[in-house]
């Protein structure tokens, strides 16, 4: 029970301001497609059908997913929270571009910290001397524009009584993030409680009409920093994502919207025509999002996966295999790549991955502050998060917007892992 600072970039990192300016005018269009997606039930039970035959996490989301679909939809109010993340790819001639890496649907964390990070290199900035510099940095505040959409799923919602609940972990290690999101509702006088699966469990229950309840006080919104991995879950947790799923209050994601975010689905979206036919009549928002798409393949069995698969294993270092998991620090590079690869390109195993492009940002030079690490300028790369926020009511989208940014660095010997992994540390764009 040790409270120690979150590790953070000494100074600010350069981002080309035309990539950052793209990556924010794509947020609507990615929050529209996974909207549009959690409705479409056909394409998710089509685009999971093999996954869910070898992934039991997925499986298990996907029977829950089912069965509150047959029993129908308590829940007509509708809130995503998002993060859209991307590299900067280096090509041969030096030039860079926008690639993303995944949509984040579910816990996409940082938001809170993040609103901080930009006065904390303003101050180095101006200590080092550079005050000019220093005011060239944007203001971020993404805990506001999370804030403003749970208030207004709260708000539509409709009842004055009812509190936000933050669905949290059971060891609490990020809890100060979400303290300033949930310090933005209490400023518009939404009441915040904190519970843990099992405390559903134990104290969660549905009226007649399924408005959820904890110990007599209902919830309007259920805001999931948490059930995004298997360890998140035993049976009795299980239970109490049933529960919340079934219940009227607006879930932040719903079920649908979780799997919506899936590496599964992310690759399927890049395959030609399933955007068209998705948001039919969206042409110009289509191409703004495939400009950002990196090369992704299925290992599904058949053709197209045996040739994907052996083209992998004769070069690694041109993809990266992802399982369909969240949280950094589960897909593979290189020679593991290729061994796993190997081990599996026969079997039904291999559907339970997809094979991405490997992105090849520029390094440069940075010291990556972290409490009880030695001090060492580091060559370091970065990633940059959009969040975006949106709220529909029944089938009108009400709101629609991007919430603020952030910026992600790690040194170039980690492959994979964001900061809650312990590889990555906050950081601050500085546009160049
Ligand atoms: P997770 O859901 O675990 O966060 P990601 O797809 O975001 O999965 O991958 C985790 C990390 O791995 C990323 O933050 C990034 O550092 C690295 N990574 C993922 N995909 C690629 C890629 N295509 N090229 C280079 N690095 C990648
Ligand atoms: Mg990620």
């Amino acid at each position: 029970q040790v409270v120690n600072y979150a590790p953070f970039t000494l100074l600010p990192s350069a981002v080309p301001r035309a990539l950052f300016e793209q990556a924010y005018a794509v947020q609507q269009d990615f929050n529209l497609l996974v909207d549009a997606i959690s409705q479409n039930k056909e394409f998710l039970e089509q685009t999971l059908a093999r996954t869910i035959k070898v992934d039991d996490f997925t499986a298990q989301l996907f029977r829950i997913y089912q069965q509150v679909l047959e029993e129908g939809l308590a829940q007509t109010v509708f809130l995503g929270i998002n993060r859209s993340d991307y590299m900067f790819d280096c090509g041969l001639d030096g030039t860079a571009a926008l690639r993303q890496i995944e949509i984040n649907t579910i816990a996409a964390s940082f938001g809170g910290l993040t609103s901080r990070t930009a006065d904390v290199h303003g101050l180095v900035l101006k200590v080092l001397g550079k005050t000019e510099e220093a005011s060239q940095l944007l203001p971020n505040n993404p805990a506001k524009g999370l804030a403003l959409g749970i208030a207004k799923a709260w708000e539509l919602y409709g009842s004055q009584r009812a509190v936000v609940m933050f669905l949290v972990e059971e060891i609490q290690r990020n809890i100060f993030d979400q303290r300033c999101v949930e310090n933005e509702l209490w400023n518009r006088n939404i009441r915040v409680i904190r519970k843990r699966f099992r405390d559903v469990f134990e104290q969660g229950s549905l009226d007649a009409s399924r408005r959820l309840f904890m110990d007599g006080q209902e919830v309007a919104v259920v805001y999931y920093r948490e059930g995004y991995v298997p360890q998140n879950y035993n049976q009795q947790n299980w239970e109490a994502r049933l529960l919340l799923e079934r219940s009227r209050a607006v879930k932040c994601p719903d079920i649908a919207t979780q799997l919506a975010g899936t590496k599964k689905v992310q690759q399927e979206l890049s395959r030609p025509g399933t955007l068209e036919k998705l948001l039919p009549g969206h042409p110009e928002a289509i191409a703004r999002m495939r400009a950002t798409f990196a090369g992704l393949y299925s290992l599904d069995e058949g053709e197209e996966g045996d040739r994907i698969a052996a083209t992998a294993i004769a070069d690694p270092d041109r993809f990266v295999l992802k399982p369909q998991r969240e949280g950094g620090g589960n897909n593979l590079y290189g020679e593991e790549l290729r061994q796993v690869l190997e081990k599996i390109k026969d079997s039904p195993e291999r559907t339970s991955y997809i094979l991405m492009d490997k992105i090849k940002p520029q390094p440069a030079l940075n010291y990556l502050l972290r409490a009880h690490s030695p001090l060492q300028v580091s060559e370091c790369i970065s990633e940059l998060g959009i969040f975006g926020v949106y709220v529909r009511q029944g089938q009108e989208l009400v709101l629609n917007q991007a919430a603020g940014h952030l910026l992600r660095t790690k040194a170039i010997e980690h492959a994979d892992g964001g900061v809650a992994a312990g590889v990555a540390v906050l950081d601050t764009p500085y546009l160049v």
